[in-house]
């Protein structure tokens, strides 16, 4: 550090902080000291409680910002003559919340912690200066950063999109091959040699099961695909929301028939007709009991209830409830577990039947469900106080669906 020839400080002050009488001038110049510093030599360091304040001379220095360990420094700025910084962390009594490094031969003014604090309270010019600049900075700041994030969003939508082309791609090509061994498995099925062979008839029935799984899977890939890419083309029709609940929990209890769960239906007498797609309502639902029937233990219940709601905007709605005696839901799942391929806890912990306590899957039931219930209008969410495999909380799923996904709000209506 060397200390350079006489400089005029006040002609640098008053480039800086435009405004500042003569003897503001004076007074500032004369707790300031000049320094000089080699390149590549760090004056404020990002955590670090610090105590002095700089305004350049003469030089450059840049600011940067520790992201995350793995993309390391961003470049803040670069900041020349009559440029200052360290002011922030010396009002905010906090760290320094970046690094500033010189990047060439650089002279500043440097004024302690105690002096910049005098100043700022015997000069409300100064202050001002200085919450104005520090505005511009946290402005252009915010400006970058939203910048950052678009360019973000636009590269994750990208791999989303290639994601989903993927999925779509996959499941196309194995679903040949699975009609295939399907159809060639409905003729081995009706051949009298292995009709007759209880071993051979037992090993067919676990081929087929395990490709009607598959077929399950394959099939929830293409919804999550159409859903996911909005082409999904909705068909509405009026739907007794009573029945296809009444056959969704059918269908689930068939599947289920080996564990010992009691699955109950309230429908309030109300519960209203709905204009929806059948097909995606019943896909819907079928997801949301299959899982309050995986994730509740033998002996539990599983209890869905109907009926008529208000939703936003006035709209009639209905609403189903399925509401388990389960594992529970810590809230920080409370939305992830809607997005495609989400699951919670270790996956290989996960038993490979659909219908097994804890079954895995591929983790497209509920991002399904919630892709219907947004295509027509209407919403899905969870409530749980949370995981516990000792107490079983348990989850409750809310379904809200308009009953006319096309009409104009209820408010205008009416
Ligand atoms: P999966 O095919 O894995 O069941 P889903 O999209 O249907 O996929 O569900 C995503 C995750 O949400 C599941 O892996 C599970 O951890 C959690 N989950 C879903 N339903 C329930 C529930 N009723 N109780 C507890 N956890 C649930």
């Amino acid at each position: 550090m060397t200390t350079p020839a006489p400089f005029d400080k006040i002609a640098l002050l008053n480039q800086t902080f435009s405004g500042l009488d003569d003897e503001e001038l004076r007074d500032l110049a004369s707790l300031t000291e000049l320094h000089t510093y080699p390149p590549d030599c760090v004056l404020c360091h990002e955590g670090a409680y610090e105590e002095v304040f700089y305004i350049i001379a003469s030089g450059q220095a840049e600011t940067t910002k520790k992201i995350s360990d793995n993309e390391g420094q961003r470049l803040l700025r670069m900041a020349g003559p009559g440029d200052y910084f360290g002011e922030m962390a010396l009002i905010q009594k906090a760290p320094r919340a970046a690094t500033v490094r010189t990047v060439s031969d650089c002279t500043v003014l440097e004024m302690g912690k105690a002096d910049f604090e005098a100043m700022l309270s015997r000069s409300p010019r100064m202050a001002l200066s200085i919450i104005r600049s520090t505005l511009d900075r946290m402005r252009s700041n915010d400006q970058m950063a939203i910048a950052e994030l678009q360019r973000t969003n636009k590269v994750l939508a990208m791999l989303d999109r290639n994601k989903l082309e993927f999925i779509q791609v996959a499941a196309h090509e194995l679903r040949t091959p699975l009609t295939v061994i399907k159809g060639y498995m409905s003729v081995l099925k009706f051949n009298p040699g292995i009709r007759a062979d209880a071993t051979l008839a037992e090993v067919l029935e676990g081929i087929e099961k395990g490709s009607e799984r598959m077929h399950e899977i394959v099939n929830a890939m293409l919804d999550v695909t159409r859903i996911d890419s909005e082409k999904l083309q909705l068909h509405p029709v009026p739907v007794p929301v009573k029945s296809v609940v009444n056959d969704t929990v059918r269908d689930v209890l068939r599947s289920a028939s080996g564990r010992h769960l009691t699955i109950n239906i309230e429908h309030d007498a109300d519960t209203p007709t709905i204009n929806a797609d059948p097909t995606m309502i019943q896909k819907a639902l079928y997801h949301l009991v299959m899982n309050a029937v995986k994730y509740t233990p033998d002996g539990k219940e599983v209890t869905i209830r109907t009926r008529p709601v208000v939703m936003d905007k006035n709209r009639p709605g209905v609403e189903v409830v399925v509401k388990d005696q389960g594992i529970g839901l810590d809230p920080e799942h409370h939305e992830l577990i809607f997005e495609k391929f989400y699951q919670v806890g270790a996956v290989a912990l996960h038993s490979s039947s659909k219908t097994a306590f804890k079954g895995g899957g591929p983790g497209l039931g509920l991002a399904i469900a919630r892709g219907v219930a947004r295509a027509h209008g209407g919403k899905l969410w969870v409530e749980s106080p949370g995981h516990d495999e000792v107490n079983y909380p348990g989850s409750t799923f809310f379904l809200q669906l308009p009953v006319d996904p096309q009409a104009p709000d209820g408010a205008a209506r009416a």
